[in-house]
């Protein structure tokens, strides 16, 4: 198709006007041609960009792949069109999410060109990320939300199962939590709530999984580790809790836990089962403490 020049004056003044950001690159990925709004999106002036590598604006680590999926999409191995998400920069550093949907144009002289229209994601990721965060997370102290919590504990037992490596559980509910509640106030009994968790979590190793199962309730999942490391591991976690007071509200919290080792072919139901049994003995017993739960008397004919 060839179009008559005045055809051709009005269709650059619509990329000029496109409120989208549009390019063309040659073969070797260099900037032929960049509108006033991609200019914009990315905070270079036309001739900033004009002559160098679109690249420029992808970090480090994916230029690579970007290289060669041009040279791919240039050499027609892909679809006529593409359309990808991208984390980019702009002059100023700042990461933005685009969608860059490209394809293969040929020039009046033969060429092979490739155009980029680009639209920016950034708000939609954000949403997307925090969205994705909050079905797992727990709002108010960060850590694994009880359906997460569960899966992971799933997971872990099909670990133990196939490898044959321990797996400790343990679940936790911090004493008279609601005096916290009475006397300072639901918004500082929040505040505890996220010290303790804090607290809870940086005693733990970085592949333990500590889950907040509602309320003041926690599940702690600690694996490769047998019954008495994961009681020395909650030990030092109450520890953690009840050897230095907290500030604001001035009070001392403890915990009281129950823990319990996975053994093999039972169900993730009946490891929670035995750890909340161990846990209701604790509180029975007097609060601020771990302990085991009740193994099976050995050798006892049934
Ligand atoms: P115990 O030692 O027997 O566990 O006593 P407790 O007072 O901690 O009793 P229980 O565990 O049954 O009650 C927990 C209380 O924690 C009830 C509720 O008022 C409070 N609570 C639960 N979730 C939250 C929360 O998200 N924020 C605040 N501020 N309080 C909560
Ligand atoms: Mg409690
Ligand atoms: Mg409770």
């Amino acid at each position: 198709m060839t179009l008559p020049p005045e055809r051709f004056d009005n269709m650059a003044r619509v990329i000029h006007a496109a409120p989208i950001g549009i390019c063309v690159t040659d073969a070797e990925g260099r900037f032929e041609m960049v509108n006033p709004a991609y200019c914009e999106f990315y905070g270079y002036r036309e001739e900033e960009l004009l002559g160098r590598h679109f690249t420029l604006m992808v970090p480090e680590a994916n230029r690579t792949i970007l290289h060669e999926l041009h040279e791919r999409f240039i050499a027609g191995e892909d679809d006529e069109e593409l359309a990808q998400e991208w984390e980019v920069h702009g002059k100023d550093g700042e990461l933005r999410n685009i969608l860059a949907r490209a394809a293969r144009i040929i020039d009046a002289d033969g060429a092979v060109k490739k155009v980029t229209f680009v639209v920016d994601i950034t708000e939609r990721k954000g949403m997307e990320q925090r969205l994705e965060f909050l079905a797992r997370h727990d709002e108010l102290t960060g850590l694994l939300n009880r359906r997460a919590g569960l899966a992971l504990l799933e997971e872990e037992i099909a670990r133990s199962q196939r490898y044959a490596t321990p797996l400790c559980v343990a679940t936790c509910d911090l004493d008279h939590f609601k005096r916290v509640n009475d006397r300072h106030g639901h918004a500082a009994g929040d505040a505890v709530l996220r010290e303790a968790a804090s607290r809870m979590r940086s005693t733990l190793r970085q592949h333990d999984h500590l889950v907040r199962m509602g309320g003041e309730e926690f599940m702690v999942v600690l694996p490769g580790i047998a019954r008495y490391e994961g009681w020395r591991a909650m030990e030092r976690l109450r520890l953690r809790l009840a050897a230095t007071p907290l500030e604001e509200p001035p009070l001392t919290l403890t915990l009281s836990a129950g823990v319990t080792e996975f053994t093999a072919g039972e169900s993730a139901d009946a490891v929670m089962e035995r750890a909340d049994q161990a846990l209701y003995r604790a509180k029975r017993e007097g609060r601020n403490r771990v302990l085991e739960d009740e193994l099976p008397a050995m050798g006892k004919a049934t």
